[in-house]
C-alpha cells in the first residue's frame, strides 16, 4: 500500500509518498511560504529530476491541491492516479492526554484536536487545516493522526506533574507531555533491532539533538521521562530556546526590561538557548567555527550544552536503574562527532566509552562505543515520516 504522509506547519507543508512494500520512498517534497508571496514546491520523485512550482498558494488547500497533481504528473509524478494512494497519515503536534497512539481520524478525533489547539496554540491549527483540506480533495481515502506526544503518555505521574499547586493540572491539565514522541520511538525501535535483544528487555536513553532538542528515557520499549515538558520549552538547553533554569528569573527581568508577556516569550524562546549565550548563531556548526577560532562564549555554549544533555543522560540511568544503549539523533546528534564526543566524556563511569574512529561518522545507523564499553552508543538517523507511515498502515489494515 502506498501511504501519503502530511506534515503542515503554518507556512509550510512537508510530504512523502511510501510505497509500505519494501518501505521505499517514492516521493518526498516541501512546500514554503504558503500564504505569502513567493509560495514554491520543491518535488522530487525517487529516479527524477527535481520539479519546482512556483505559483501563488494562498492557502493549505491549494498548496496540497498542488501537491496531490504534482504526485501524479506525467512527467515528474511518482505515480498515475491518486486511487494508488491508500490512506494519509498525518503529524500532529499536540494530543494532550486524549491520545496515547496514532488514531484513524473521525468526528469525535477532530473535536478533541480542536479542544487541544489549547495547548498548542501555534502548532496544532496547521495540523487541522491540512487534515480538512486532505478531507476536501480525497474525500474517501482514510487519514491517521500521529502525535508527537503520544509516547510519552506512558510516563508516569511522579515524572509528569510538576511541583506546583495541584489545581492547575486539574483545571488546565498544567503537566509534562513531551514532544518529538515519533522520533524517540521509532529510534529506540531501530535502537533494539541494531542490538538483536527485544525491546522489553532494554534501558534506552535517547537523545533527540537539533535546533530544537529533547532527552527521552525508555523502560522497556516505553517512554517514562523525557525532557521537554508542557511546552517544547523545558529541559535541554536549544538552537534559540532555554530549557531549564529558575522560573524566578522571568518575573524578574520582566520587570527590569519593562517586558510584556508576549516579549518575555520570545525572548525564551527565539532569543535564547546556544544563541543567546554566544552571539553567534544557532547552528552549531556556525558554533564550532568560531569555538575553533577561539570565541570563548561560543565554547562556552556548546559545553554548556552538552553538560545538560550529560546531566540528563545519568539522570535518567539513575531512574531506569541502569542504561543499555544510548542513541543519538537529528541533525546535531547524527552529525556532529565533536558534540557527541563532548557529550560522553565522563560517562565512562557509567560504563559508556566512545569509540574515537568509529565514532567519526555522519548520518548513519553505527554503533560508535568501543568492545569494552557496557552501553552501546549508537548514531541512528530519525524517520519520523518511516514511523507515521508504519502506525498509518497499522491502523487501516486492522480496520
Ligand atoms: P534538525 O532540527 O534536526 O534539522 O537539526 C538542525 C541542526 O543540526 C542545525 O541547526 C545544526 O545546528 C545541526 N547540524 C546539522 N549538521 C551538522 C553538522 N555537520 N555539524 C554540527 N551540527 C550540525
Amino acid at each position: 500500500m502506498n501511504i501519503l504522509v502530511i506534515n503542515c506547519g503554518s507556512s509550510s507543508l512537508k510530504y512523502q509518498l511510501i510505497d509500505m512494500n519494501g518501505e521505499e520512498v517514492l516521493a518526498i517534497g516541501l512546500v514554503e511560504r504558503i500564504g505569502i508571496e513567493g509560495s514554491r514546491i520543491k518535488h522530487d520523485t525517487t529516479g527524477k529530476e527535481r520539479y519546482i512550482i512556483e505559483e501563488p498558494m494562498k492557502d493549505h488547500r491549494k498548496a496540497l491541491e498542488l501537491v496531490l497533481n504534482a504526485i501524479v504528473d506525467e512527467e515528474h509524478g511518482a505515480i498515475s492516479s491518486l486511487d494508488e494512494i491508500g490512506a494519509v497519515g498525518h503529524r500532529v503536534v499536540h494530543g494532550g492526554e486524549d491520545f496515547s497512539g496514532s488514531i484513524i481520524i473521525d468526528e469525535n478525533v477532530m473535536e478533541a484536536l480542536e479542544k487541544n489547539v489549547e495547548l498548542a496554540p501555534l502548532h496544532n491549527p496547521p495540523n487541522i487545516i491540512g487534515i480538512n483540506a486532505c478531507k476536501e480533495l480525497m474525500p474517501n481515502i482514510q487519514m491517521v493522526a500521529v502525535f508527537d506526544t503520544a509516547f510519552h503518555q506512558t510516563i508516569p505521574a511522579e515524572n509528569y506533574i510538576y511541583a506546583l499547586p495541584f489545581e492547575y493540572y486539574e483545571k488546565y491539565k498544567v503537566r509534562k507531555y513531551g514532544f518529538h514522541g515519533t522520533s524517540h520511538k521509532y529510534v529506540s525501535q531501530r535502537a533494539a533491532e541494531m542490538t538483536g535483544k527485544d525491546i522489553k528487555d532494554l534501558k534506552i536513553v535517547t537523545c533527540h539533538l537539533g535546533n530544537g532538542s529533547s532527552i527521552t528515557a525508555v523502560d522497556g520499549g516505553e517512554s517514562i521521562d523525557t525532557s521537554m515538558g508542557f511546552t517544547p520549552l523545558e529541559g535541554l538547553a536549544m538552537g534559540t530556546r532555554c530549557g531549564d533554569m529558575d522560573p524566578a528569573i522571568i518575573p524578574f527581568i520582566m520587570e527590569k526590561e519593562n517586558m510584556s508577556i508576549e516579549e518575555v516569550n520570545k525572548m525564551l524562546n527565539k532569543k535564547s538557548g546556544v544563541l543567546g549565550i554566544s552571539g553567534v548563531s544557532s547552528d552549531f556548526r556556525d558554533l564550532d567555527e568560531a569555538d575553533e577560532q577561539g570565541n570563548e562564549r561560543a565554547t562556552l555554549a556548546l559545553n554548556l550544552f552538552a553538560n545538560r544533555v550529560k546531566k540528563y543522560i545519568a539522570a535518567y540511568a539513575a531512574q531506569m536503574g541502569g542504561i543499555d544503549v544510548l542513541v543519538f539523533t537529528a541533525g546535531l546528534g547524527e552529525n556532529s562527532p565533536s558534540m557527541r564526543e563532548r557529550i560522553c566524556k565522563g560517562l565512562e563511569c557509567l560504563g559508556a566509552t566512545i569509540d574515537k574512529e568509529l565514532n567519526n561518522v555522519r548520518g548513519k545507523d553505527t554503533i560508535i562505543s568501543n568492545e569494552s564499553s557496557k552501553v552501546k552508543i549508537m548514531v541512528i538517523p530519525t524517520n519520523e515520516e518511516l514511523m507515521i507511515a508504519r502506525d498509518t498502515l497499522e491502523l487501516v489494515s486492522n480496520r
